[in-house]
């Protein structure tokens, strides 16, 4: 195991990483920039040393500045959190170059995902669904609209670079190709500095359904049951859960699997996640690859018992996964609500819900500026229970306990959701939030 870690990240993220370095009895160096020198995670490291000035550009994105720190303070791998570095394969590369373990698979891997347009060729290779789509990418809109015509329409025109639900937009006929085209194509440009386009056929009223997966170094590979992330608001997940009400057990296991034979001939390692749209009719297809820890992953360690980034860190040491597929198995419903500051501002007061199934990953405390340099997720809150309906019953009755005073956040929009009865029913898809909320 690792004596000390590099953690190139901030906020909840970082806590969680540290606690997990403490139970391992792994020590931890943070980054930081100016803007976080009094936060939590910053406290809770063994060092913390201040690598720039707010604008993650010449902080948390400062590779160089990253991998000296690493170097100085004898770390022997980075782990990168989530969003930031984390899927950045030119990083993962300078920290092989270094010496350095970055947690995560190789950059390689990496870049052969990050591209979504290579993600999908590799996995029509494999023979796992994918959205029927162009073949490479799409140069123009007249040749976005010739695929159009052959795949029919409605479309959708995504970034190959795409994350976070930047660079895509729909065209439902062709009247809509030019707009859409040019559209998605700048905003890419301007969010990733790419502007590689290519176009999926538009699935109506998608569930999005993503696949938690481990793999060694030595080809053992395991996938942990789904999460339903079709609580989307903007092509951005709100809250996610654990199953997902619309799967059925065979289903779950052909999906896992798909997952499964995904990773291996992407050769991967490390903890990642297979997404998939699942339509109407319960098919499903391969949307994208995610070669990183993922903000929703405390839903799969409640209904599995298994701790992703004790594996994740376990895996990058070189340690053999000790969990055999059959030994895993799906207890109970997890779900868990993204809270977000909608304004920047100073806690003046907070109290979090605690009890039995309830957990909050947060690093939040009274006295914290609420920063508005970086995301605006402040707070995770994970409940677990017996079925999903208790699980439902103790999210309502824990954010109804949440007091953040200070700033305005999305709590009571969470509740409106888990009161909906479409939600409480199972049955919804990705246009939820705009066909209940019009937002
Ligand atoms: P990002 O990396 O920006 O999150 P994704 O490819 O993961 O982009 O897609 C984000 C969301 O957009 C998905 O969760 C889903 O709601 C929607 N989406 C993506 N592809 C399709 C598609 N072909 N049809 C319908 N919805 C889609």
């Amino acid at each position: 195991m690792f004596k000390r870690i590099l953690i190139a990240n901030r906020g909840e993220i970082a806590l969680r990483i540290i606690r997990c370095c403490r139970e391992m009895d792994v020590e931890t160096v943070i980054v930081y920039s100016t803007a976080d020198k009094d936060s939590l995670a910053v406290m809770a490291a063994d060092k913390a040393v201040c690598i720039g000035p707010a604008k993650a550009a010449e902080s948390y994105l400062n590779q160089d500045a990253i991998i000296e720190t690493a170097i100085l303070t004898g770390c022997e791998a980075v782990h990168p959190g989530y969003g930031f570095l984390s899927e950045n394969a030119a990083f993962a590369r300078k920290c092989e170059e270094n010496n350095l373990i970055f947690i995560g698979p190789s950059a390689d891997i990496i870049s052969s995902m990050v591209d979504k347009q290579s993600a999908r060729q590799l996995m029509i290779e494999c023979g796992v669904p994918v959205v029927p789509g162009s073949d490479g990418l799409v140069a123009t809109a007249e040749e976005a609209a010739h695929i159009a015509e052959r795949i029919g329409y409605p479309v959708l025109i995504k970034a190959s670079a795409g994350g976070g639900g930047k660079g895509m937009r729909k065209a439902f006929s062709r009247e809509d190709i030019e707009y859409a085209f040019e559209t998605a194509k700048s905003e890419a440009k301007a969010a990733f500095g790419n502007d590689d386009m290519y176009i999926e056929k538009l699935i109506i009223n998608p569930r999005h359904i993503e696949i938690q997966i481990l793999a060694d170094k030595y080809g053992n590979t395991i996938y942990l049951g789904e999460r339903d992330c079709s609580i989307q608001r903007n092509n951005q997940k709100l809250l996610e859960e654990a199953p997902s009400a619309r799967l059925c057990k065979d289903q779950r296991t052909v999906m896992g699997e798909t997952a499964v034979r995904a990773a291996r001939a992407a050769g991967y390692y490390s903890a990642g996640t297979v997404e998939f749209v699942v339509n109407e009719q319960g098919d499903y297809y391969f949307i994208e690859m995610n070669t990183r820890i993922q903000v929703e992953h405390p839903v799969t360690e409640q209904v599995t018992g298994i701790d992703l980034i004790r594996e994740q860190i376990r895996i990058a040491a070189g340690m053999k996964l000790n969990i055999a597929q059959e030994d895993t198995c799906v207890n109970g419903h997890a779900i868990e609500c993204r809270i977000n500051a909608a304004t920047p501002g100073v806690i003046k007061f907070l109290h979090f819900p605690d009890g039995y199934g309830v957990r909050v990953e947060s690093h939040l405390f009274e006295g914290y500026e609420v920063s508005p340099f970086y995301d605006s997720m402040i707070a995770k809150l994970i409940v677990h229970g017996k079925t999903r309906e208790e699980a439902i019953r103790k999210m309502i009755s824990a954010l109804e306990e949440v007091v953040i005073d200070g700033i305005d956040s999305n709590v009571d929009f969470h509740i409106s959701i888990l009161n909906n009865k479409r939600f409480r029913e199972g049955s919804f898809d990705t246009s939820f939030i705009s066909e209940e909320f019009g937002l």
